[in-house]
């Protein structure tokens, strides 16, 4: 091929441009955060097509989100134009689908297939637990999906899981049985988990060695980022896909062919995914498992300042067991680190406020600002006290779209349409709205397809051979006529599909007609999730119901993150991999929570959790922030709390500590693990001090006198379509309003400011 153009290589330092510029089977780049891994990978992929080494088609990229696969796209499109079209950039989750979809009918199941997430799973194991009734106990949802996710990871099947099993253990053998009627129940209804994916896709790879071979031959570079992630089963597949092929495999091959060409990228420092079974040895061993692989490493970090990342390297060297690498950079000392301790979770998210007013009143965009915090619990006290200050932000993989009951049913719908086979859809809506098809109902007509061995949908096909009552046969009649009618135009536009679906099956009009306003705000959602489905069709002429099912299934917690609104973005600290802010705010620095107090008595948990808080330090480019809590709220009581371990760990002299953390360090017993109680409150408390004046001008009750000042409009009355004044928005319409108590939100449409959430408790409004 041609030379790399020089574009691609301009200001990157020498081992950056190794990277780009080596060719050979196998290459490791090892580096610590923000020595540029990711940006190297990109233009790697940018150098092989600019220089005709590859057809796009040729090129199979990894990412970790959806959201870094449509970041590094466009970047490569950026780089070399739109000739870079045909790759596949994408997670391990949706490079699985696509393959499963594409070579269903090879694999022989039907294209069709959906996809359970999380709370689907769950909600099959408890039907299979309540129906097999006491026989297992001491199994729960949770636990068993835990138990089955964890056995795909490492590659298991049933089979392969019950040779290593202690069968005579009544628990074990319980789970075993349970796990097998789960997957013969998934079979059935036409459907995998999302754990399946990756796991199905190598037993099938391996069984069907032509299949394997078409892919083999395509994908001649296969580039991972964050390869420090990659559990047993990934690792596999990508075993599987860079295996050499052979002629006997291919016929029509002119001669044996090596295996793709693999970059892996990563920091064995940021594995944070131990807990979902990601092994860190796939970075270590990789020069075994991948001999003639070329290593290199990067030490220039070009993302934080100098003090930032002094403060990463101190917590990081405290890790055995490491491989001992410096991060250093050109960039400066910049700031000094802030460091706040607070009397409540409450008063240190007024700590956080007050400092995003003052970081944008210097010129910062609120999407420039991230704050992160261990569990989402703590999102909280965060929330109120930014809404109240009138920040906008946003809580990335908080409250999720997908998981609200509403888009849930309007997605059954959907399921059911597209794939007639799955039965946890049709049931979820068989009588959602209201149509007189009670539990006895659903039980006859189960029975009745268990007996003739077809789905449930042909069941309510077939009603006229069922004893029911005739109004019950005929509203099942009209629902399977109504899910019939879409089932059979398969092409049809997703959006409207799902306005056909929720306005004929009634479920809008009970919407429309409920007096309850919650009701109101569950209507916006569906009429939005039809908006997305518009908008997909859009972008996607081709697209049909079930590429529009297959991307929602995908839509990873990252997903939701949308830089262009201007909002500070909210998110735990696993979800902020990979991410970059100006400023970051990390909350809640305590023992118990960072270290969490379950990971901290695991073996191997603390390591992982300093690797978390060494994430979170990594995303500051410019500012960081680290605070925590004398008290903390939770579970409704009101705990002591000491200062994590981890803090001390930072040199004193980067942190410029806005109030002294003047908690006394935690005895070793309650390190351990006892509870928080134990600790005599008063040591927490007493030195505190007020830590800097108000600054002028600034209304009171924002910062130190939160706990005094509060407003409290707990006893106003508002509904839809009352008028309101607000302090900063000026006037507005409330257009609903939803919660209960001291958690009231109004959703109102102000006329100048556009539509904002208001927590009715605090916010500063009065009713015209
Ligand atoms: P992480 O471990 O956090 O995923 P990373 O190693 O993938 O980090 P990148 O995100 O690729 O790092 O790069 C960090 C930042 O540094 C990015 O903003 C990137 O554009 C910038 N950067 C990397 N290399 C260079 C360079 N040679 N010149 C200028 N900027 C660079
Ligand atoms: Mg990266």
């Amino acid at each position: 091929g041609d030379t790399i153009p020089e574009h691609l290589l301009a200001g990157m330092n020498p081992p950056q441009r190794e990277a780009v510029e080596h060719r050979g089977p196998a290459l490791l780049i090892v580096a610590g955060a923000g020595s540029g891994k990711t940006r190297v990978l990109t233009h790697r992929i940018a150098g092989l097509l600019a220089t005709r080494e590859a057809w796009p088609s040729q090129i199979l990229a990894i990412t970790f989100t959806n959201k870094a696969a449509g970041e590094m796209r466009e970047r490569v499109e950026h780089l070399v134009g739109e000739e870079s079209r045909g790759m596949w950039i994408s997670t391990f989750h949706s490079a699985c689908v696509r393959i499963l979809r594409r070579e269903a009918e090879a694999f022989g199941f039907k294209q069709t297939f959906t996809i359970y997430d999380s709370g689907d799973v769950r909600a099959l194991i408890k039907r299979l637990i309540k129906e097999r009734g006491a026989d297992i106990q001491g199994l729960t949802p949770g636990g068993v999906s835990a138990r089955i996710s964890k056995a795909k990871n490492e590659l298991h099947d049933v089979d392969s899981w019950a040779r290593t099993a202690n069968l005579e253990n009544p628990l074990d053998a319980a789970f075993l049985e349970l796990w097998r009627d789960y997957e013969s129940q998934k079979q059935r209804a036409n459907a995998f988990d999302f754990d399946d994916l990756i796991s199905q896709t190598v037993f099938l790879l391996r069984a069907f060695p032509q299949v394997a071979a078409q892919y083999r031959k395509r994908f001649r570079h296969i580039l991972v980022d964050e390869y420090q992630d990659t559990n047993a089963a990934q690792y596999a597949l990508i075993r599987e896909l860079t295996r050499p092929v052979t002629r006997g495999e291919l016929p029509d091959l002119r001669g044996d062919l090596e295996g793709a060409s693999l970059t892996v990228v990563g920091d064995s420092d940021q594995s944070i995914y131990a807990f979902r079974g990601a092994d860190i040895r796939n970075i270590t061993e990789f020069e075994r498992d991948f001999p003639g692989a070329r290593v290199i490493l990067l030490e220039q970090n070009y993302r934080s300042t100098q003090t930032i990342l002094s403060a990463a390297n101190a917590v990081i060297g405290n890790n055995f067991d490491r491989r001992e690498k410096r991060l250093w950079t050109d960039s400066g000392d910049g700031d000094r680190i802030v460091g706040f301790t607070g009397y409540s979770g409450h008063d240190e998210a007024q700590f956080v406020a007050d400092e995003i007013v003052e970081l944008t009143s210097g010129g910062m965009a609120y999407s420039d600002v991230a704050v992160f915090y261990r569990t989402n619990a703590q999102t909280r006290a965060l929330e109120e006290v930014l809404i109240r200050s009138a920040i906008p932000y946003r809580v990335i993989g908080g409250t999720k779209f997908y998981e609200r009951a509403e888009i849930k049913d309007a997605m059954a719908y959907l399921i059911t349409v597209a794939n007639p086979d799955d039965s946890l859809s049709l049931r979820r809506i068989m009588n959602v709205p209201r149509r007189g098809i009670g539990p006895a109902t659903e039980a006859a007509l189960q029975a009745f397809a268990d007996e003739q061995g077809v789905s449930l949908r042909d069941a309510m096909r077939r009603v006229g051979e069922i004893a029911l009552g005739p109004k019950v046969a005929t509203a099942i009649t009209d629902l399977a006529a109504l899910l019939d009618e879409w089932t059979a135009k398969p092409e049809a536009d997703p959006g409207e599909v799902l306005r056909e679906l929720m306005s004929r099956s009634g479920y809008t009009d009970q919407l429309r007609r409920s007096p309850d306003p919650q009701d109101a705000a569950r209507l916006e959602n569906v009429e939005e999730l039809v908006a997305v489905a518009r908008e997909h069709r859009r972008q996607n002429p081709s697209a049909n119901l079930i590429d529009f099912l297959t991307e929602t299934a995908l839509v990873a917690a990252a997903d939701e993150l949308d830089d262009s609104g201007g909002q500070v973005s909210l998110m735990t600290l696993h979800t902020a991999k990979g991410l970059e802010f100006d400023a970051v705010f990390i909350t809640g620095i305590e023992e118990e929570l960072l270290p969490h107090r379950i990971a901290a008595m695991e073996p191997g948990g603390p390591a992982e959790e300093r690797r978390l808080f060494y994430v979170g330090i990594t995303r500051a480019r410019k500012r960081l922030h680290l605070s925590l809590a004398m008290t903390r709220a939770q579970f409704g009581e009101v705990n002591p709390s000491a200062p994590s371990r981890f803090l001390e760990e930072i040199p004193a002299e980067l942190i410029d500590w806005r109030t002294p953390p003047t908690a006394v360090r935690s005895s070793p017993q309650r390190a351990l693990g006892s509870r928080w109680s134990d600790a005599p409150r008063e040591q927490f408390v007493t030195g505190y001090r007020d830590p800097k004046p108000l600054p002028a001008g600034r209304p009171k009750g924002t910062f130190a006198n939160t706990v005094t000042e509060v407003r409290d409009n707990s006893s106003m009355e508002l509904a839809p379509g009352d008028r309101i004044r607000h302090k900063d928005f000026g006037e507005g319409r409330v257009e609903a309003v939803s919660g209960a108590g001291a958690k009231r939100i109004a959703e109102v449409r102000f006329d100048a400011a556009g539509r904002k959430r208001l927590l009715i408790k605090i916010a500063p409004i009065e009713k015209l």
